[in-house]
């Protein structure tokens, strides 16, 4: 029943130069038990913590052993699950909780055999046997994992509307203007409005926008390293930076910057229909090709 579903995966993960498989010969795969009902709901793992490293920052132990890397390099422990492990995760990038997703997996790796799970995939299937190589496949073509996926998505999306609306109501706010220096209290919409009309800088309405601190600090110490924040040239001082912005009419954010993004309450909204959009977009593509 998955079949054709697990040879696409296959076929993305051909296409994904992280996973290193790029110019290997003949990728084969077996059949995996993904078949299996989920019965019971999934116990997610409690809020992650749990795990830090020596400097306090959290972390994520290794799926199989007892290594563990900073939440903040995620490659690194992905690169050393594939190297060490031969276990590949697919569209890693869409795991809306990193960390809960591979304590999940941890725990569940513990209690049935790797291939209950992930598809094998050998490498070099034409190859002499000892040339030969099987690396697994975990992606959501198992029922369990997309549940899971889908699970983290939701409980991501859930905290990120309470925090908006905790930000929303917040009366406590205090923030300083990133182009005059005037202190605002109160809310954020105050001083976010008072950037809109008297700086012409717009970044959305107040409403749209979560983690707003955060946001803006990121902004001001774009702007103390004398970066514009929109073409993201370098500038020697200043005065220089405020003409240059102000005359290029560059008093926006670059809209092409990614790391804006999980500022938006939208972009947390689009990525739970994610895979309908994909969807979507294959429909529309071949849609307009045939035509
Ligand atoms: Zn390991
Ligand atoms: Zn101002
Ligand atoms: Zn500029």
């Amino acid at each position: 029943m998955a079949a054709p579903k697990t040879q696409g995966a296959v076929a993305r993960l051909k296409e994904r130069d992280d996973a290193n498989l790029i110019g290997v010969g003949g990728v084969d795969r077996e059949d995996s038990n993904s078949e299996d009902c989920i019965l019971e709901p999934l116990s997610l793992p409690e809020s992650p913590g749990g795990t830090t490293t020596l400097d306090g920052s959290p972390s994520v132990p290794c799926i199989f052993c007892e290594e563990h890397f900073p939440v903040a390099e995620q490659d690194k422990l992905l690169k050393h699950m594939i190297i060490e492990h031969k276990l590949v995760i697919a569209d890693v990038k869409l795991v809306a909780d990193f960390q809960r997703y591979i304590l999940y997996w941890r725990k569940r790796f513990t209690e049935q055999p790797i291939t209950d799970f992930c598809s094998v995939i050998r490498i070099n299937s034409t190859a002499p046997l000892e040339e030969q190589d099987n690396y697994f496949l975990l992606c959501d073509v198992l029922p369990e994992d997309r549940i899971l996926r889908e699970e983290l998505q939701k409980q991501r999306l859930k905290e990120i509307l309470e925090q908006q609306q905790q930000e929303r109501n917040d009366t406590n706010f205090h923030g300083i203007c990133m182009f005059c220096n005037e202190e605002f209290l109160g809310n954020r919409s105050v001083l976010l409005n008072h950037m809109a009309r008297e700086h012409a800088f717009n970044i959305g309405l107040p409403d749209n926008i979560v983690n707003c601190n955060e946001f803006l600090c990121m902004l001001q110490k774009k702007l103390d390293n004398l970066q514009c924040l929109y073409c993201e040239k370098n500038f020697r001082d200043k005065n220089t930076l405020k003409d240059h912005m102000r005359k290029k009419q560059h008093r926006r954010i670059n809209p092409k910057n990614r790391e804006y993004d999980r500022f938006y309450v939208i972009n947390y909204l689009v990525r739970l229909s994610f895979r309908n959009l994909k969807f979507n977009c294959n429909t529309t593509n071949k849609f307009l090709k045939a035509n």
